[in-house]
């Protein structure tokens, strides 16, 4: 697809072509199986800046928390029992999660059940990297937020794209399946860096690719911005999956939080996975990236059953595996 290709899909030249060709080819990758991904989120202090999120560290005005390993062990137990194939470990940039303290509870994690480990925790540097894949970590996931490395320090001040870009690129080699992916619609952004962008992190060989609608948090420097259209990363969804028919692409919980049904419209634009919190009530809505986040008042189990009953509702079905990459095999 050239850039211009992609920026005429991008402005709605043919969304039920687009959307078809999309779902057509999640269907011939994965057949009728949608993975799904239970999220712990263990810490809501971030030591970066970056001016989308409510988590960032200058915001004073929201409760942080921090889970304790065996509140975190004790959530991972707890959705092994669902039958949930893999759990994501999320958190703020945060530090006291120590390169030692993170790699116990990943190994923790797979000594006790045979489920997949992904973690986001961000930017910790090759030696943690390194050594939580020796623990047995099986999947990092790494925003770029955008490929664009002239508005890249407007969103996410006093970091460094080559770094991150560099990052990514480690747990590429150190084994990781690694995802990484953009927010569509951040202030600045066009739909022509938008184009620029999916075709930049196709260029990556990604196992999982991520883009989802920015949500304009109040208490950050963005608070005042518009949001992203849900339509136009819709669009991107579906033109990643026809770019990378291989990877795995999540129908994101920002997404649902701007669009009603937001999640099933991921899933109709090719998204074959469906990642959801499964952090402890106690603390959930204090995971306040944006304003709607985690909301929800269920229970793991009430979760875990919404998620299989929308899939089934699709016609598709819930997976019970892993959920592996196919980046690398060869499309059916
Ligand atoms: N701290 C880690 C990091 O940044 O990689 C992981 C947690 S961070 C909260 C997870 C993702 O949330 C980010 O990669 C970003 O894409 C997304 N995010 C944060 N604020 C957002 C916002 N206001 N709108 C949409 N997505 C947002
Ligand atoms: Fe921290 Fe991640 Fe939020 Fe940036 S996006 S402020 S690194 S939690």
């Amino acid at each position: 697809m050239t850039k211009d290709e992609i920026i005429a899909l991008l402005e709605g030249k043919d969304d039920a072509g687009l959307f078809e060709r999309a779902a057509a080819q999640r269907l011939e990758t994965f057949g009728e199986e949608i993975y799904l991904r239970g999220i712990v989120e263990f810490s809501s202090y971030c030591r970066c800046q970056c001016n989308y999120c409510g988590l960032r560290g200058p915001n004073n005005q929201i409760h942080r928390y921090r889970l304790s390993v065996a509140e975190i062990l004790d959530a991972v137990d707890e959705l092994a029992a669902l039958g949930l194939p893999t759990v994501v470990l999320q958190g703020g940039e945060d530090p006291h999660f120590d390169v030692a303290t993170m790699g116990r509870i990943v190994q923790t994690v797979k000594k006790r059940h045979k489920i997949a480990v992904t973690l986001s925790l961000g930017e910790r540097g090759l030696e943690a990297f390194s050594h939580w894949r020796d623990c047995g970590a099986d999947r990092y996931l790494l925003k770029m937020e955008t490929m664009n490395p002239a508005l890249y320090p407007n969103f996410r001040p006093g970091c460094d794209f080559d770094q991150r870009l560099a990052s990514v690129r480690s747990l590429q080699a150190l084994g990781y399946e690694a995802g990484s992916g953009i927010i569509t619609g951040l202030p600045g952004m066009t739909l022509e860096t938008l184009a620029d962008d999916i075709l930049a992190v196709t260029e990556l060989g990604l196992d999982m690719i991520s883009a989802g609608p920015f949500v304009p948090h109040q208490q950050t420097p963005f608070g005042g911005e518009s949001g992203g259209d849900p339509q136009v990363a819709l669009r991107t969804m579906a033109i990643l999956r026809l770019l990378n028919p291989n990877a795995n692409i999540p129908a994101t919980s920002a997404l649902e939080t701007v669009k009603k049904e937001g999640r099933k419209q991921g899933i109709e634009a090719g998204a074959n996975v469906l990642m959801f919190s499964v952090t402890p009530e106690t603390v959930r809505k204090n995971y306040a990236i944006y304003p709607g986040k985690n909301q929800e008042t269920n229970t793991a189990a009430q979760t875990v059953d919404n998620a299989r009953n929308l899939i089934q509702g699709m016609g598709l079905k819930p997976s019970i595996s892993l959920g592996g990459s196919k980046v690398g095999q060869q499309v059916k």
